[in-house]
């Protein structure tokens, strides 16, 4: 790899240990910054710490946890470190589990934001001569000026498009000359849908290079769709209001786990019922304490997403741990009959198949006290009406997700279009009536 490969040359291929060097006077600096906010004083005093007690890494984990809820309890501002007049941004999260939380950000916060996406795209081969277009919803939603920032960092042309409107974002892709696009999986599928409605071939007629899918989980399998039908190399973006937003970690060229910037966090990834770490490698929930943040510092935010580091070296050259795959949160796993199982690996099945579309919706319904889980999943338009090849098709999809699942579950090939599908809002995978009564 040649210095210009990386957007932060020493830091994104500093060494382990100086990197560690870094991170702890960074924790350091945080914990004594905490303790500018009532919240952790209170916090410190119940677990009887100070910010002294934090001599190594390790330490750590004498660390009072953060969630979700404390951020609702003292919603809006009751986590800030600085005086409000400091602050010059708020955001919150989707709320797409509940209540939204608010966020704050200082001028600084701001700009180590866009330095952490600009290194995101430029690791994924944006440059200056780039056209970024930003396909997500702007506003509070945190991809949108997130991905603003960052690009124009870069130095790439941005075009804001914004979720929605596919025919004209098509257009803006067309007639600007999008080379490197973001938007969420369900909306990178979408936007691919209605190129073939409106006969745009997207390898002969756009520009198309590179695609930064994120926000939401998507298998592999959907990830492999999407490059093989937009002509595109696509890369798996994670990111999370809490933490700032997007670049909290993204894959390189690689493809292989996705590098979670040190630098600006501390990883741990826990047993989220014992709340201890778990074995190396091991499949846990992830835990963030910012380190590089001054309006709102996190100490141990517990995400509820589900992830293990990968073992060893990135031929990329960066030190940086990589975060295998999310699967999902914590909240998104389903329990059948005693089985636990999440919506991607369910999608994965289901994308093995060319014959099926990228929608699909799970139900879970107790009929006669039983638990019953139904799969609609859409047809690709090119595909046959042929009764007794849907039914065999049908008998096969079956056959291979109770292979993975365990359990059998009710599929049902619906046309085209059937499920309705957002825009501008992740995508809802599973519909889970047993909760209404
Ligand atoms: P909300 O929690 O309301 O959806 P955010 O917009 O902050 O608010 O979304 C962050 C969440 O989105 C993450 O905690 C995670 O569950 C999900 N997410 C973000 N990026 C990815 C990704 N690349 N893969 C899987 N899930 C992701
Ligand atoms: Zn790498």
């Amino acid at each position: 790899m040649n210095y210009s490969d990386y957007f932060n040359p020493e830091v994104e291929t500093m060494s382990e240990d100086r990197l560690k060097a870094l991170q702890l006077e960074r924790l350091q600096k945080t914990v004594h910054h905490c303790m500018n906010s009532p919240f952790y004083q209170k916090k410190f005093q119940e677990l009887g710490i100070t910010p002294e007690d934090i001599k190594t890494l390790d330490d750590v984990q004498k660390l009072p946890f953060t969630s979700k809820e404390d951020l609702r309890e003292n919603y809006p501002f009751g986590l800030a470190c600085v005086p409000m007049k400091d602050c010059v941004r708020l955001h919150s999260s989707s709320g797409t589990t509940g209540n939204p939380t608010v966020v704050l950000h200082t001028q600084k916060d701001l700009d180590e934001w866009a330095n952490a996406v600009a290194r995101c795209l430029w690791m994924v081969g944006s440059r200056p001569e780039d056209v970024f277009q930003n396909s997500a919803g702007y506003g509070m939603f945190t991809a949108g000026l997130g991905f603003q920032y960052g690009a124009e960092k870069v130095g790439m042309l941005t075009v804001p498009a914004a979720a929605g409107n596919t025919i004209r974002q098509i257009k803006f892709i067309k007639d600007f000359g999008t080379t490197v696009l973001h938007a969420i999986p369900s909306y990178a599928s979408r936007i691919y849908e209605v190129m073939k409605e409106e006969g745009i071939d997207p390898r002969k007629d756009t520009k198309l290079r590179v695609l930064c899918i994120g926000a939401e989980p998507h298998s592999e399998e959907q990830r492999q769709r999407i490059e093989q039908n937009l002509g595109v190399k696509a890369y798996n973006s994670y990111g999370i209001s809490e933490m700032m937003g997007p670049g909290v970690a993204f894959e390189c060229q690689e493809q292989n786990g996705l590098h979670i910037w040190e630098d600006y966090f501390i990883v741990e990834i826990i047993d989220p019922v014992t709340l201890k770490p778990v074995p190396d490698g091991q499949l846990g929930e992830l835990v963030l304490t910012t380190i590089n943040r001054e309006a709102m510092p996190l100490l141990r935010y517990r995400t509820r997403d589900l992830t293990r580091i990968l073992p060893g070296e990135c031929p990329c050259g960066r030190h940086h741990r990589r975060l295998a795959r999310l699967q999902g949160r914590s909240d998104d796993m389903m329990i059948l009959k005693g089985v636990n199982i999440f919506p991607i690996q369910i999608e994965k099945i289901l994308l093995g198949f060319k014959e099926l579309n990228t929608d699909y919706l799970i139900t879970l319904e107790t009929v006669d006290s039983n638990d019953i889980m139904t799969i609609d999943v859409e047809l690709n338009q090119m595909f046959t009406d042929d009764y007794n090849r849907l039914k065999s098709l049908e008998r096969e999809i079956t056959r291979q997700l109770k292979d993975e699942i365990l359990i059998t579950p009710r599929v049902r090939l619906i046309p085209k279009g059937s499920l309705v599908v957002s825009d501008e809002k992740k995508a809802v995978r599973v519909k889970d009536l047993r909760k209404l009564f």
